[in-house]
């Protein structure tokens, strides 16, 4: 584990030469060219206090984002099956010591139906999660459930990619678990540092903290080469965290070529019975988590960044503008609530509106469009075999725009003409338009030609 070098990471957030605003506004400047930054540079932004500096760093992390990603936002749900677990984080409402927590695992029968609404809505990507359970999570379950999620087929709709969120496993179970054809395989370290790991998994096997911490090297071996990573901020020092997160995606790029496909940047939310989320160890303010936010941007420019919904609607808009590239949508969060939301939904959304985003995928949507992000449903690099290093290669290039507008306005108007409100299919076609209007020379005519395939009917054009 000596990626993870604990006393590097404390001695350069002690350096007190990185605290100077002039260093840190040339790391700003440096990282315009978007090749990244090294974890002392890190260090020193993560220490700016001054509002001129952090807008500098704001207004930098907006341009590398819009050099790499355009205004493209990529939506997705995801979808709980079920919240057994044999684990007992601290922070976590489904961990075993819950005894109020009723436990439920979808049936294959279930899941179609949970799939059904999302496809109805316009979904095109799940994040499948899952508690850790050897019985009720076990391969033959995530095997079916991904295979019965593929099959479903709603109003010209599917689900196109299945990412997972799932404990980690051996390098066989991983070769397993790719030969189920997910898309990103997603675990969170929840916190690098040790001592605070161990505390917060007081027992089950997510206590082996370098189990954990080997899982995407285990994945990578095994032929799995869209990996995604993570912390939960709040359970200790965030400045720690994020040096720490960036070292794990920094050993990644180093052994394998390939640093991790994606960042999710959970905060911890209030949880039933879990004691850390009631009494938060180190919550992270708004301004901190915007920080972190743009320096990800900065330090791994070509790495996803997802933000899910448990930021509130109006925070997450401020957060698109500086490196955001993934959102959640009309999500829900325990087994079976999607259609328990859709008999209910008033309450529902009512009961829950405080915690976070509960808008539904047609509002965000409509929402984006307003506020100049295209949304986009592409799923055509995992299909297409762009995964891995040629995903990274074609990205770095700064070809991706050319593949990727393309197939965000095609199926940006595949989910206008099948799924969306009168409201927002009236803001997305003006929007769509105006945005194909901005497009030069043989992609707009490409875009075109792309987008009258999809008016006559076709579905899933892409390139
Ligand atoms: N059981 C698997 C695991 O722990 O890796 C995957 C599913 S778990 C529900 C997915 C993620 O939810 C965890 O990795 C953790 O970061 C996040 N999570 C757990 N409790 C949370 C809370 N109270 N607030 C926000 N996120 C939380
Ligand atoms: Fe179980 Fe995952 Fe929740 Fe921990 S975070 S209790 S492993 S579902």
């Amino acid at each position: 584990m000596e990626f993870i070098d604990e006393s590097l990471i404390c001695s350069l957030l002690q350096d007190e030469t990185l605290k100077d605003q002039s260093l840190q506004n040339e790391i700003i400047e440096k990282a315009k060219e978007a090749k990244g930054l090294s974890l002392k540079d890190s260090a020193a932004l993560l220490n700016i206090s001054s509002e001129d500096v952090l807008d500098n760093l704001f207004s930098a992390a907006r341009q590398i984002k819009e050099k790499i990603y355009g205004n493209r936002l990529v939506l997705f749900a995801p979808l709980y099956i079920t919240n057994a677990c044999v684990n007992n984080c601290l922070y976590c409402a489904f961990r075993q010591d819950n005894k109020e927590l009723i436990r439920k695992t979808l049936t294959l029968d279930e899941i179609r139906e949970e799939i059904e609404f999302l496809v109805g809505q316009g979904h095109k990507r799940i994040l499948l999660v899952a508690g850790e359970h050897p019985k009720k999570s076990s391969m033959q379950y995530l095997g079916d459930a991904v295979e019965t999620i593929y099959k479903v087929k709603v109003n010209n709709g599917n689900i196109r990619r299945v990412n997972i969120n799932s404990a980690p496993l051996s390098i066989d179970n991983f070769k397993v678990l790719k030969s189920f054809g997910i898309g990103t395989y997603q675990c969170f370290q929840e916190t690098y540092h040790y001592e605070t790991y161990k505390t917060m998994h007081p027992s089950g096997p997510k206590s082996d903290y370098a189990w954990r911490l080997y899982a995407m090297d285990r994945a990578l071996q095994a032929g799995i080469d869209d990996v995604g990573i993570g912390s939960l901020f709040g359970l200790t020092d965030y400045k720690f965290e994020t040096l720490a997160m960036l070292s794990h995606a920094f050993n990644l790029d180093k052994n394998y070529g390939i640093g991790p496909h994606t960042i999710s940047v959970p905060r911890i939310e209030p949880a039933l019975n879990a004691p850390a989320a009631k009494n938060i160890p180190f919550a992270i303010d708004d301004s901190s988590f915007k920080k972190i936010i743009a320096i990800l941007r900065l330090a791994v420019p070509y790495t996803g960044i997802i933000l899910s919904t448990r930021e509130k609607a109006e925070f997450r808009r401020e957060l698109f503008n500086v490196g955001i590239s993934q959102i959640s949508a009309g999500s829900r969060t325990s087994p079976g609530s999607y259609k328990e939301s859709k008999e209910s939904l008033k309450e529902h959304e009512m009961e829950q509106f405080q915690l976070g985003d509960h808008r539904s995928l047609d509002e965000v949507v409509k929402d984006c469009c307003n506020l100049g992000y295209m949304p986009s449903f592409c799923t055509a690099c995992y299909r297409s075999q762009r995964t891995g290093d040629r995903f990274m290669e074609l990205a770095k290039s700064g070809d991706i725009g050319k593949i990727c507008v393309p197939n965000a306005l095609s199926t940006f108007k595949e989910y206008l003409i099948d799924f969306a409100s009168d409201g927002t299919s009236s803001v997305g076609e003006e929007f769509l338009n105006e945005q194909i209007s901005r497009v030069n020379g043989t992609t707009n005519s490409k875009i075109k030609k792309m987008i009258e395939r999809v008016e006559n009917g076709e579905r899933d054009v892409y390139f």
